[in-house]
C-alpha cells in the first residue's frame, strides 16, 4: 500500500455533490444504499486521486463493479461554483458553531450571576470557592435557565430579593416552596410591571 493516498475528505464531499448523492451505476440513493467513492481507473492501475477519475457508487455496485456499463462522458468536471459552495457551507457551519458557543457562554454567565444573587441573599458561605449553606438551597440549572429565559436576567435576580423578603418574614419555607414563589411574583410582575411589590 505504499504510496497510497486515501481520497480527502473535501474531494469525497466534491464528488458526492457533483453525483447527486446518487450511484453513478444504478442511480439509488441513501438511506436505500450506502454511497462510496470508486475509481474510475484502480489505484492499483495508476490510476489518482482526481475527481475525474473519481464517481460516487453504491456498495453493492462498487463490489460488483455492476452489470451495468458507466457513461464516462455524462460525469460533469468539478466547478469553481462548486468549490466556492462548498467553501461557504464550510463557513456557515462553523459560523454557527460559533453562535451555540457564544449562547453556551452567556447561558452559564447568566446562571452565575442569578446563583451568585441567591448566595447573597440566603447567606451562603464561600469556601475552597464554592458557595456552602444557603438558608434556601440553590434551585437546579435547569430551573435557572427557565427562568432567565422567560423572565430575563433582571427581572429574576430581582425577583430573587422579593423571594427573600418574604422567607425572612416566615412566609414561605423550603426550596420547592421558595421555586413555587419566585415563579408566582415573576408572573405577576410580568402581567403587571408598574403594579405589585418592587
Ligand atoms: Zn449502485
Amino acid at each position: 500500500m505504499a504510496g497510497r493516498r486515501d481520497v480527502s475528505t473535501r474531494t469525497r464531499f466534491l464528488v458526492l455533490q457533483r453525483d447527486d448523492f446518487k450511484c453513478r451505476y444504478c442511480g439509488r440513493r441513501p438511506p436505500d444504499v450506502e454511497l462510496v467513492i470508486d475509481h474510475l481507473v484502480a489505484v492499483a492501475n495508476g490510476g489518482g486521486n482526481e475527481p475525474e477519475n473519481l464517481v460516487t457508487a453504491c456498495e453493492r455496485c462498487n463490489a460488483g463493479k455492476s452489470d451495468l456499463v458507466l457513461q464516462e462522458a455524462a460525469i460533469p468536471p468539478i466547478t469553481p461554483e462548486a468549490e466556492r459552495a462548498l467553501r461557504e457551507s464550510v463557513a456557515r457551519q462553523r459560523r454557527m458553531l460559533e453562535f451555540h458557543m457564544q449562547a453556551h457562554e452567556l447561558r452559564l454567565q447568566a446562571r452565575q450571576m442569578f446563583i451568585d444573587e441567591w448566595a447573597s441573599q440566603f447567606s451562603a458561605r464561600v469556601e475552597d470557592g464554592f458557595y456552602r449553606d444557603p438558608l434556601v438551597d440553590f434551585p437546579s440549572d435547569g430551573t435557572v435557565d427557565a427562568l432567565v429565559e422567560r423572565y430575563g436576567l433582571d427581572e429574576a435576580t430581582r425577583a430573587i430579593a422579593i423571594l427573600a423578603d418574604s422567607w425572612r418574614n416566615h412566609a414561605i419555607r423550603g426550596r420547592e416552596d421558595s421555586i413555587r414563589y419566585l415563579h408566582g411574583i415573576l408572573r405577576r410582575r410580568q402581567s403587571d410591571p408598574q403594579g405589585g411589590q418592587s
